[in-house]
């Protein structure tokens, strides 16, 4: 059995994480407070549908009606668990600290709340966030999720990401320096990039020692740029087989102590063009632990 999993996965789990951090399970609760996103105003990622794709958040509550609902989704699941509130949707730290400030001190007296997590951009984080992150740091346990898509530039040129690889470098230790616990968001299948192009995002990623990962699938919402791309150019979409051989090489390159926080895309049903694989998430969660067993291949086993 792999060393950083409580089951059968042969790769370093969420759950191990937190189970060995807290000794308890820990649920994310997802929250929208309208944040906003400057890169809005440059147009916007062409994969933006601009909507949350949780669909427990709810951000027309007051934030603390908007926690005590997801939980009472999530628990049904896993109850007497603990709870890390997560800011998802938007750039969290666009906006003032003052604002989030307010909904994470009410977030943080809430019984079992052990941790936060912001979701935001590498080229939106100011001095008084930082500041106010190192702070948040040493009074919880902080999560910062940086949104990188690839390290290649040429890529991130194209999805119109508006800051560099560079920037997502300098961002990271910047919350490294600070002790901060920082994700990468990666997608997998973006149009024009190949397999190559893919593991060198996670061979970047090793050697900035970044605490977690999240790999998605590329999915093709209705009303984005990138669908009006597909309909002109009809670009490949990876098939379901080739997702899994990418994200089983993918992991085989990862170094064995980054932290696996998704592993798959989770659309909006009604919104989604393609690929329509990607709606049945359990089957490819699955289907990526039968391949690696029947490679016989681990997180990190490719790396020197
Ligand atoms: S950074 Fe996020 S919210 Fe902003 S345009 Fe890109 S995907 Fe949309």
């Amino acid at each position: 059995m792999f060393k950083n999993t409580l089951d059968n996965k042969r790769y370093y789990t969420l759950n191990y994480f937190f189970r060995q951090k807290f000794k308890q399970k820990v649920i994310k609760i997802p929250l929208d407070v309208n944040s906003s996103c400057p890169n809005q105003l440059n147009g916007g990622c062409i994969f933006c549908s601009n909507r949350s794709t949780s669909n427990i958040s709810d951000a027309t509550l007051d934030i603390v009606k908007q926690f005590n609902k997801g939980k009472e989704i999530l628990e049904k699941k896993w109850p007497n668990s603990l709870y890390i509130a997560y800011f998802q949707s938007g750039t969290n730290t666009y906006g003032s600290v003052k604002t989030i400030k307010k909904f994470v001190d009410k977030l943080l007296v809430i019984n079992n709340v052990v941790g936060i997590s912001i979701a935001t951009r590498p080229d939106t984080l100011s001095d008084d966030w930082l500041a106010y992150l190192n702070d948040l740091n040493k009074k919880t346990f902080l999560t910062v999720e940086l949104g990188l898509q690839s390290s290649n530039e040429k890529t991130l040129n194209f999805i119109n990401r508006g800051h560099t690889v560079n920037d997502f470098t300098k961002a990271v230790l910047k919350l490294q320096k600070r002790n901060i616990f920082t994700v990468a968001h990666i997608i997998d299948g973006l149009p024009y990039e190949n397999k190559n192009d893919m593991i060198n995002t996670i061979k970047y990623l090793n050697n900035l020692k970044i605490s977690g990962i999240k790999i998605h699938m590329l999915y093709i919402s209705k009303n984005t740029k990138l669908a009006r791309i597909y309909e002109n150019k009809n670009f490949p979409i990876l098939s379901k087989e080739e997702y899994i051989d990418i994200v089983c090489e993918q992991l085989r390159n990862l170094d064995e102590n980054i932290v696996i926080e998704r592993i798959t895309g989770d659309p909006i049903v009604d919104e989604l063009i393609e690929p329509k694989w990607l709606v049945k998430k359990f089957c490819v969660l699955n289907d990526i632990d039968k391949e690696m067993v029947k490679r016989n291949i681990y997180q990190g086993d490719l790396v020197k």
